[in-house]
């Protein structure tokens, strides 16, 4: 029986995440993927005006059919539907120039993941976990043996995550791969992270795995979306982390694939956080 607090990082496990988060480290150094600007622009879409009936003074003409009327507008998303500030709204961005608030804020709706493997046990909000079940039973489905590593993290345990790492490998470096207190994705609990069982545990070449290609394909579909995608560091803030989910629903998830805009900061207009203020 585990009857281990939320939150509580055994040691060992503990020590485990912290050589992978060391490879992390010396990743950092990779050179910035090319800035792929997805400014796919559509082409002009100018509606021609139809072509007048050529008069036809030989026969009768039918009756003009009445003009019917334009095809209604697509209606525009509406962007404002759900609070992008609180800290409850399965919408809320948190980045680095956007701590949450307050930055201690815990979720009420906490539930265990039930039919999944976890590997610690974390909690997530509850329609995250209902959603993360899905996807994971699709994965399944699809041939791919897929389990969270990581999902809700309390203040306090990324006080101590962050703390850690800045000990060992100092701030700059730090700041690229762990979010500060206050500023973690992890502490909405509406994040998992995701991994195969394979050699890409908590790393970018977990993106590459059929696994984590089927899952960038078809989370959307779930209401996740990968949070810090590639080629975005400078929008996010972060390095890409294929592996890291984040549920914002499926009107918004599906709406982000639709138009391609790959980062919640691009869709809502916000400017790029790539450092703390
Ligand atoms: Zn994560």
């Amino acid at each position: 029986m585990n009857l281990v607090p939320f939150g509580y990082r055994p040691t060992t496990a503990a020590s485990t995440r912290a050589v992978r988060r060391g490879d992390l480290a010396r990743r950092a150094g990779w050179t910035a993927a090319a800035a792929f600007l997805g400014l796919g622009l559509l082409a002009g879409c100018a509606q021609s005006e139809p072509a007048s009936p050529s008069p036809d003074t030989a026969t009768t003409s039918p009756a003009p059919e009445p003009t019917p009327d334009p095809a209604p507008a697509q209606p525009e998303f509406d962007r404002s539907a759900q609070s992008i500030d609180d800290p409850a709204s399965l919408w809320v961005i948190s980045n680095k120039s956007r701590p949450l608030d307050p930055v201690d804020w815990a979720p009420s709706d906490l539930v265990a993941t039930s039919g999944v493997e976890n590997e610690f046990d974390q909690p997530l909000r509850e329609p995250a976990a209902r959603a993360v079940e899905a996807l994971i039973g699709a994965a399944a489905d699809a041939g791919h043996s897929v389990w969270i590593i990581s999902a809700y993290r309390d203040y306090g345990t990324q006080v101590a995550l962050y703390d850690g790492y800045v000990d060992r490998d100092g701030a700059a470096a730090a700041d690229r791969y762990s979010a500060r207190p206050g500023h973690s994705e992890h502490q909405t609990g509406l994040v998992v992270d995701l991994d195969d069982h394979g050699d890409c545990y908590l790393d970018g070449c977990f993106g590459d795995t059929p696994a984590g290609k089927w899952l960038a394909e078809n989370a959307a579909d779930y209401g996740f979306v990968i949070r810090y995608p590639e080629g975005k560091e400078q929008v996010t803030g972060f390095m890409p982390e294929p592996w890291h989910f984040r549920f914002v629903g499926t009107e918004l998830a599906l709406e982000m694939r639709d138009q391609g805009v790959t980062t919640l900061e691009e869709f809502f207009g916000l400017p790029a956080a790539p450092d703390y203020p």
